[in-house]
């Protein structure tokens, strides 16, 4: 990621008349305070899973960190920062504090999050949201992108005839295996969830023997996430917030606004119904660009959430919208020593 230093330019220009208002003033100082009013130092992280090292295979969606190396960042964490609920986000969103605020978030609503995560979480009494797509407590989300990574990797080569068109795959090495994996990847991203559904089947269906294999492998996706009974207890947990993802891991910026409505609301209403607790914040699924917009940020709005969070990496502001909130990707990459160096500015990306 590319170290820029974020420029207010409000501050540039009160700085360059800062000379001149000195005679009014007769301190720069209040020229800084002015200059420094959209300032506030609240980073948002996101996880999604939290493995020990011998459970992480094919986390070619950079997904997982591994357990021990989670517990590193949450003690960094807790020593360097003042770990914070998003229940507060509001109320120290325009403080200042010497040390920077964490908010630590969870998307889509994997069971390791209450396993793995939520011990380590509760021994350096660090708080979390979690963000959950309520089709996989349900038991009936696609969970595409792991479906692809396991066919990719247990096959020797793959022909998917979709469209009238024919694509072959040659996976014979582990680099064929990536290159393929991230083609058929960037095929579902570029669709909405009609053709994603169609293309799956597709590849399901593209010779006996894997329509066999999708048939086994597919039961058992559901077991990666957290099922009502456990989506209660964490709700009940206190340090724990539990968030809306949608309710199925849509491209939201595809859908139709009626569509787009009842996948927002449908999702609030489920969590609100399985634990009996107002549900206030909402994740964007994919959340970055081509995924999310104004559209979406006015609906969740309208739908009575406090605050939903983006994929995008700027810097948060006094003045950013509550609606797009920038939030920091933690994956297996993240040197959890950047965190004893501080986050602020130079991981931010403008
Ligand atoms: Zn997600």
């Amino acid at each position: 990621m590319a170290n820029i230093v974020n420029v207010d330019p409000l501050k540039k220009i009160l700085k360059q008349y800062s000379k001149n208002l000195f005679w009014v003033f007769g301190s720069n100082k209040i020229i800084n305070k002015i200059a420094n009013f959209q300032k506030t130092n609240i980073l948002i992280l996101m996880y999604h899973r939290v493995l020990p090292k011998s459970e992480i295979k094919n986390d070619y969606a950079y997904l997982t960190v591994e357990l021990e190396r989670f517990e590193k960042q949450i003690k960094n964490i807790s020593q360097y920062y003042l770990p914070t609920s998003l229940k507060d986000f509001e109320k120290f969103k325009s403080h200042s504090s010497k040390r920077p605020r964490i908010i630590i978030t969870f998307d889509d609503g994997y069971v390791d999050n209450m396993t793995y995560a939520l011990p380590i979480l509760k021994k350096y009494n660090v708080p979390a949201t979690i963000y959950i797509s309520t089709s996989y407590p349900d038991g009936n989300g696609d969970v595409w992108w792991y479906e692809i990574i396991d066919i990719v990797n247990d096959n020797q080569e793959i022909c998917i005839i979709f469209d009238n068109h024919q694509y072959y795959f040659s996976l014979k090495n582990h680099q064929e295996k990536i290159d393929a994996g991230i083609k058929i990847i960037n095929m579902f991203l570029s669709m909405d969830h009609i053709a994603q559904s169609r293309l799956l089947n597709a590849i399901r269906n593209s010779d006996k023997s894997l329509t066999k294999y999708c048939k086994h492998k597919y039961r058992s996706y559901n077991s990666l996430f957290l099922n009502w009974d456990e989506v209660r207890i964490l709700s009940k947990e206190p340090l724990i917030t539990i968030g809306a993802h949608a309710h199925n891991h849509y491209n939201l910026s595809k859908l139709d606004r009626d569509v787009l409505i009842k996948e927002i609301s449908h999702s609030k209403c489920r969590l609100e119904k399985e634990t009996g607790i107002s549900i206030e914040h909402f994740a964007y699924p994919f959340g970055g660009d081509g995924f999310v917009g104004k559209r979406e940020y006015e609906i969740v709005k309208q739908l009575g959430f406090k605050t939903s969070v983006t994929t995008y990496s700027y810097k948060l502001k006094t003045t950013t919208s509550n609606f797009q909130l920038p939030r920091y990707a933690i994956s297996r990459f993240f040197d959890e020593r950047n965190l004893e160096r501080g986050l602020h500015p130079k991981f931010w990306k403008n």
